[in-house]
């Protein structure tokens, strides 16, 4: 460690931090990931909802691929775009599954999925000039921290409990103005699981027509993770494919989210993507784009059980959730997320809020959740709830569902 002198000090109070980064946002994930991690360290006995994360392992094959590209030295630098094989297995797939056909020229390579979020804003907006993108609030936080930090407004579209967890297209026609730039969506979406259907995607469609400027960034992380409606992308729909930016990746599907691949498309923004990507990261690692290659490629029956495990978890979480006092929960189309209300049962024991509730269950019960604070500002009128990952086993659902009912009874006011 570094013996900072009072010299040193003096020196360290002249250098300044940009109020870009001082400011910058973050997934608050990772805070209250840190709080659990404390409490397990004093032996704290904790279920955690909190990861979004598959908690199984990578397919064996995908695993072999990669052990197979360090053996036979493919382990140096790739093109920035990623290398062709990837990009081809990640064109047919992409546009497979959407119903179109898409080009691996326009295809780029990136550390997982989330850097193009900030590749898209920064290859569509410029900095402080009043550019505006809209983004789903609740959402991922990084949307907010990114729109933000690359200095363009963030103007957020409302999900709401009475929409399943999914927006009115009037709310945002009533956002769009002749700044807006980007629009983001999610689908499925993190944290209320809701999936855009086919109807109020063409809405979206129809509204967008009379805007021409404005591109969609959709997030498909969770592309794979539908249980009910059938996935669909607004990139399908006539006249989107040119100004859509689709986003996937092999994190999700195929439980690699530590290997770090993901997959963007666009024609106008590939060259842009790659040149971002060269200015940053240089390429995604080649291990990682050699299983992900497999894992496209390969064998799909892990990805299929891996689904069949989330969809009945989904339905075990929704159900208990369901019988708790004071809490109700939507069935969740997609990812692994439930979103329950809990704005009955943080009046049942005195909680002011969501967040305070989120403290006691993990304090006083041992149950780790997400706040909805932690995906943006609470919309006024729609209640306090809490995001469960359900990336987590049978018996840890019973348990951790079983103990949070027990919380709201032993601590009932009146
Ligand atoms: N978008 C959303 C909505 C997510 O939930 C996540 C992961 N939590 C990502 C993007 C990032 O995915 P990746 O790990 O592939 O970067």
């Amino acid at each position: 460690m570094i013996d900072f002198t009072r010299a040193s000090i003096a020196a360290m109070n002249s250098l300044k931090i940009s109020r870009r980064s001082a400011e910058l946002g973050t997934e608050n994930a990772f805070v209250v990931l840190a709080e659990v991690n404390a409490l397990l360290a004093q032996g704290r006995d904790i279920i955690s909802f909190c990861i979004g994360q598959p908690d199984f392992r990578t397919p064996e094959h995908v695993q072999q691929a990669a052990i197979d590209a360090i053996r036979q030295g493919k382990h140096g630098y790739t093109a920035s775009a990623g290398i062709p094989e990837l990009r081809r297995a990640a064109a047919r797939y992409m546009g497979d599954m959407r119903g179109i056909s898409i080009d691996p020229d326009d295809v780029v390579i990136a550390a997982g999925a989330k850097p193009f979020i900030a590749y898209t804003i920064l290859a569509t907006t410029d900095y402080g000039v009043g550019d505006e993108v809209i983004y789903p609030n609740p959402g991922f936080p990084i949307y907010e921290s990114q729109i933000r930090g690359h200095g363009a407004v963030p103007v957020p579209l409302a999900l709401r409990s009475s929409r399943a967890g999914s927006f009115d297209p009037g709310e945002l026609a009533a956002c769009i103005t002749p700044r807006t730039r980007l629009l983001i969506l999610n689908s499925p979406h993190n944290p209320t699981g809701a999936v855009i259907d086919r109807a109020t995607l063409e809405a979206v469609a129809d509204i967008l027509r009379a805007h021409p400027q404005v591109w969609v960034y959709a997030d498909e992380i969770y592309s794979r993770l539908c249980y009910g409606e059938a996935f669909a992308s607004i990139a399908s729909l006539p006249g989107m494919a040119e100004r859509t930016i689709i986003a996937d990746g092999a994190s999700k599907t195929w439980a690699m989210t530590g290997w770090r691949i993901g997959f963007a498309a666009n024609h106008l923004l590939a060259p842009q993507f790659i040149r971002w990507v060269t200015n940053t990261e240089s390429c995604a690692s080649h291990i990682s784009q050699w299983a992900a290659v497999a894992a496209i490629e390969g064998p799909q029956a892990d990805a299929v059980a891996m689904h069949a495990s989330f969809q009945s978890r989904r339905d075990l979480i929704v159900r208990l959730l369901n019988q708790v006092p004071g809490v109700s929960c939507h069935v969740p189309g997609g990812a692994f997320y439930a979103w329950p209300d809990v704005t009955e049962a943080c009046r049942l024991i005195g909680a002011e809020d969501s967040e305070v509730f989120r403290k006691r269950l993990l304090h006083e019960a041992g149950v780790a959740v997400l706040a909805d604070i932690h995906f943006g500002a609470r919309i006024p009128g729609d209640g306090q709830h809490i995001r469960f990952s359900y990336a987590a086993s049978e018996q840890a659902i019973e348990a951790g569902v079983a103990r949070m009912a027990q919380f709201i009874e032993r601590n009932r006011r009146g």
